[in-house]
């Protein structure tokens, strides 16, 4: 981008003062303008049609380029940004008037991408994939060059443009834009005769479109891979992208903790951590990695996590470095095979101990009566007492 070139259509130099900037843009567009006498002189000297349209669309184009300065320039917040160079095309002109004069509106160059989700495996992020996928794709009729029909005509409005020029009246000013030309719908064709037997008057064919896609290792949820021109074709526009969009399937035993480390919940019977003995778990890959057990009669197995160190996911763009799978023992009780006899035992247990229940209660009953009779008896004797004093 021409650091200057704002500067320059408008003949300033950098350091231009507001003042200077709406004086300079002032001038140019009294010369410039579509409506402007000296433009309107020029066009009465001119013989032909396309004479005059050529020297239209120039004073149209100077007239866009002015406006198009002056609306960054003129502006403290837009100048500041063009200063330091951002790209002239992320200026939007949209708000403005000038903005929908004279073609200044921005069009697409190519049309829209074609976005497919396309699902991969917790196995596939860990070593990475290269998977076909059919994506039909519209592609323009070379039968009938995308029109639709065989027999075809320039439109005689447009010149085939698809566009004409629109005089607008606008608080008294007379101003020019672009808009569609009717007799042709904006195609700049006059279609004529039976529609194309190929596509069947529709311009467009699908095609079955085999794209192979190499999926590299740690490829996270949303990743985009792009292949330009790899989408439709739109007539009068280049072929848009096809964008592939990654969604990584949840799998039923491995779960992302983060992008890069795994979590597992490993049933373990409380038989087997009771032995001490390492533990072995199944890592994503197949592997079997083997944990040293933790002090359980420190640790609450249901808190604490254990780690594998490097059998996680790998990182994205530098799959050389490898996250942890990290384990939550959930204890087990298996029964033994012989549940029968351990039931019987458990009967004999607890009855021993509802026998000896039975009996501490039948004890304690009895000391209650004991106790109560004495009281009893004591209470009948002061009472006596006490009638033989009243007596
Ligand atoms: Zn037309
Ligand atoms: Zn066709």
């Amino acid at each position: 981008m021409d650091r200057l070139g704002y500067y320059k259509t408008l003949g300033l130099k950098e350091n231009a003062t507001q003042d200077e900037i709406k004086s300079a843009y002032r001038k140019l567009a009294q010369k410039y303008h579509p409506d402007a006498p000296g433009v309107t002189e020029e066009l009465k000297k001119l013989k032909t049609n396309e004479e005059k349209d050529a020297l239209n669309k120039e004073m149209q184009k100077k007239f866009a380029e002015i406006s198009a300065a002056y609306e960054v320039l003129s502006d403290q917040k837009k100048r500041e940004a063009y200063d330091s160079g951002v790209d002239e095309g992320s200026f939007d002109f949209g708000d403005s008037i000038f903005g929908s004069f004279f073609g200044r509106s921005k069009r697409p160059q190519k049309a829209e991408p074609k976005v497919e989700n396309i699902t991969v495996t917790l196995l596939d992020v860990l070593n990475g994939t290269t998977k076909k996928y059919k994506v039909p794709r519209k592609i323009l009729c070379k039968g009938c060059d995308s029109v639709g029909y065989k027999n075809s005509s320039t439109c005689k409005k447009c010149k085939g443009t698809g566009v004409c020029i629109e005089v607008v009246n606008m608080g008294g000013m007379h101003l020019q834009r672009e808009a569609h030309c009717k007799t042709c719908s904006g195609r700049g064709i006059i279609v004529q005769g039976p529609p194309c037997s190929e596509c069947s008057g529709k311009g467009r064919k699908i095609e079955e479109n085999t794209v192979e896609l190499e999926i590299p290792k740690g490829v996270c949820e949303g990743t985009q891979f792009l292949f330009p021109n790899g989408g439709d074709e739109e007539p009068g526009l280049g072929a848009g992208d096809l964008i592939f969009v990654v969604n990584v399937k949840k799998d039923t035993r491995f779960h992302q903790l983060t992008q890069e480390h795994l979590y597992v919940e490993e049933h373990v019977p409380i038989k087997a951590l009771l032995t001490l003995a390492p533990l072995k778990i199944k890592t994503l890959g197949g592997k079997e990695a083997e944990v040293k057990m933790p002090d359980i009669s420190k640790v609450d197995l249901g808190e604490e996590f254990l780690c594998v160190f490097g059998e996680g996911l790998p990182r994205q763009k530098r799959e050389n470095i490898r996250g942890n799978l990290f384990v939550r023992i959930v204890p087990v009780f298996c029964a033994p095979k012989d549940l029968k006899q351990l039931g019987s035992e458990l009967v004999e247990h607890v009855e021993k101990r509802e026998n000896r229940g039975a009996l501490e209660a039948k004890f304690v009953h009895r000391r209650t009566i004991r106790d109560t009779a004495g009281e009893e008896r004591e209470e009948s004797r002061s009472g006596s007492s006490k009638e033989c004093r009243t007596m």
